[in-house]
């Protein structure tokens, strides 16, 4: 299901367009889903819209809805395969701060098993009182419905 490439210098678009080579596990009209070329356990895969869709905002409900689909299949998928898989992060990145790497969007489905090796540094030294989440949450509340 090849379609013409939609922006030569992204190397997701080359591997929507089979310009590019990549292990698929799945395919349908608005996605496809293969394996990540660098992964952080194996078995890590790369749910990724057809189109070319830079930023999470540029992502429409319908596929981000089936992104997650997709994602929750393949998950049970890896959970009955003989791979270790204890449990599965879903991590999407959105934006170079969030260590988005290839701008086009994706999902990562991610197995974990005690002692993988995989990490978040955090620091959570921010200690708020009701009073900042209430006021937080009603800054969001308020963007969230314009
Ligand atoms: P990000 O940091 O943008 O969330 O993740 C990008 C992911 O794409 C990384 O996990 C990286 O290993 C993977 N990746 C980058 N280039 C290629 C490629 O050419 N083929 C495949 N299959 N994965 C890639
Ligand atoms: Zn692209």
């Amino acid at each position: 299901m090849s379609r013409p490439i939609q922006n030569r210098t992204c190397i997701f678009c080359s591997i929507v367009a089979r310009e590019a080579p990549a292990s698929f596990v799945h395919e349908d009209e608005e996605l496809v889903a293969f394996m990540d070329i660098n992964p952080v356990t194996p078995g890590h895969l790369l749910v990724v819209p057809r189109a070319h869709l830079p930023a999470l905002a540029d992502v429409p409900d319908t596929v981000a809805a089936r992104m997650f689909t997709v994602a929750q299949r393949l998950a049970a998928a890896l959970r009955s395969t003989e791979l270790l898989t204890e449990g599965i992060n879903l991590f999407y990145a959105d934006g170079a701060a969030a260590f988005q790497s290839v701008f086009h969007s994706h999902l990562h489905v991610i197995p974990r098993f005690r002692g993988d090796g995989f990490r978040f540094h955090i620091h959570r030294g921010a200690d708020p009182s009701r009073a900042h989440l209430d006021e937080a949450a009603a800054v969001i509340r308020t963007a969230a419905a314009g």
